[in-house]
This record gives structure tokens, sequence and C-alpha cells, in this order.
């Protein structure tokens, strides 16, 4: 049975065996457990061959699990003139090997505002985007390119800066990371059912009703300070209030994937998956 949301972890399961291990054992032993998505960790940097890439695809279609690629952490869409070629390089090598290896969805963290106006780090930060969609698209690569919300509010990535990005740029999409969206003001705003109806909604009237069925969505628990973000959390350790959560994104008819970034990946991801299932009803029609 399909479900409308695809549940996964960011990175392999923690228990994936050591045999035959690596991203092809990911992907089986996700599969195996009940998950049916898995983000590619390349957060270090893309080093990944051809040959690698197609058994990665193979093993994601044989196994029914859908992929998208975390890219290196160090893209910054702000970064110093002279270091954006370099900057820029992780996220296309990301989209180039990661749509080889069969992701549909390359997520990035679009930068930092170096204690800039966001309005005016946009200006910057917006046409160098357009300018990598267009070569993957030259590349025939059909990748949506991801920027991801930040969890401290110095970062670029504000949900209204993703949105504005994804607004401007066709092949643009925010990566919804709710904990961050949660954690970044610091003071524990974005934990009920209305604000997060209000964020879906505004979603939605900037993107189309359409952008809701192409959800990314990444969540776990978090830890945060007055700055934000502090450190991802297990589900029972955190104030997040799941359950309202996913009335929300039933309530809008969320569709799309939830990818699980807490300390315990998989067994957190399979406890996203069955609040799922009972708020939604889903498991209980025979479609
Ligand atoms: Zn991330």
């Amino acid at each position: 049975m399909s479900f409308s949301l695809r549940f996964g972890t960011v990175g392999s399961p923690k228990a994936t065996p050591p045999n035959p291990g690596g991203t092809v054992g990911g992907i089986k032993y996700a599969a195996s457990i009940g998950l049916d998505a898995l983000e590619l960790a390349w957060v270090q940097g893309v080093r990944v061959s051809e040959a690698t890439c197609m058994a990665i695809k193979q093993a994601a279609v044989e196994n029914g699990i859908a992929l998208s690629v975390h890219a290196p952490y160090y893209i910054n869409l702000n970064g110093d003139e002279e270091k954006w070629p370099r900057l820029r390089k992780y996220l296309i090598d990301a989209a180039h090997f990661g749509y080889l290896a069969g992701a549909t969805d390359i997520i990035f963290h679009p930068g930092t505002y170096f204690g800039r106006p966001p309005e005016d780090v946009l200006k910057v930060a917006i046409p160098r985007l357009q300018g990598c969609i267009e070569e993957l698209r030259k590349d025939n690569n059909p990748v949506i390119l991801r920027p991801e919300i930040s969890g401290k509010a110095a970062m670029l990535g504000s949900l209204s800066d993703v949105l504005e990005m994804a607004k401007t740029i066709p092949g643009v999409i925010p990566c919804i990371d709710f904990a961050h969206l949660h954690a970044r003001l610091g003071d524990g705003a974005m934990n009920t059912y209305e604000e997060w109806t209000q964020a879906l909604d505004l979603y939605s009237n900037s993107l189309g009703k359409k952008a809701l069925h192409n959800m990314h969505i990444h969540l776990s628990g978090i830890n945060y300070g007055p700055k934000g973000e502090m450190n991802h959390l297990i589900m029972e350790e955190a104030d997040l209030d799941f359950g309202n959560l996913f009335r929300a994104l039933k309530d809008v008819g969320a569709k799309g994937r939830i990818m699980c970034e807490s300390p315990v990946l998989e067994v957190d991801a399979l406890k996203f998956k069955h609040m799922w299932i009972e708020v939604s009803g889903e498991g209980n029609s025979s479609k």
C-alpha cells in the first residue's frame, strides 16, 4: 500500500547490516523495515563514482525507495565572489552524481547573511541559484533544487527566503525543515496547529497548491537556545508537537516525503510513519 507521504532517513539507517553495507545496503535495509525513501548524506563532499551511482539507482528501483541527496554543508549562496565558483561546484556535483544515482531532489543549506539584510542577500543568492538551475537544465538534468529552512536566525533560509527563491526560479522548491522552523527564532514559536497551518497556507499561496503535493520535509526533535538550533533530539525528548503537525499536514492535503534526522534515524522515522497512519487514517482504507 502506498501512502500520500513517504518516510525515510537522512543518511542510511543506523542498523544497516555491514554486508553489503554502504548506500546499497542502506536502501535494502530501509525497505526491509518499511521505509520507502532515503536521503543520501553527501554532506562532507561528493565522493562517489559513476559505477556506485548506477548500483545505488538500481537498488533504489528494485526496492521501491525514493532518493534525494543532501548536498555538502559548504554551499553558501552568499559566499564571496572569488569563492563562489568553488562553492557552487558542491551543488552542481551533488546534482550531477545525485541524478546519476536516481535522486530526484537535491537538498542544500542556502548559506549565511553575514550580517546583511535578507532582501540584499537574496539579490545575490537568487541569480546565483538561477545560474545553477540553468547549467543543470543545459546538461539535461531535471532534479529539483531544494534550499532548506535553516535553524538559526543568522542563517539565510527563513521560510520567506526559501519561498522567494522558489517563487522566482522554476525548478527550485523549498525543503521544509519543521524542526528548524520551530528552533529558528529561539522563542519556542512555530509549535501549534494554527502556526503550522498558516505556514503551509503561505507555502501553497506562494507556490500554488501543487507544491503541497510534492513536499520535501525534514523532521526530528530539536534543542534550541536564543540563537536558534543547537542539536537534534529524539522524538520523546523534544518539545515539538508532532501530533498536531501531522494533523496540519493532513488538513492541507500534504503529499511527498518526510525525512527523519533524529539521532536514532529509522526508529523515529517509523514512529513518524505510524503517527501519520493514525492521523491520516490511510492505513484503514483499502486503496
Ligand atoms: Zn540539512
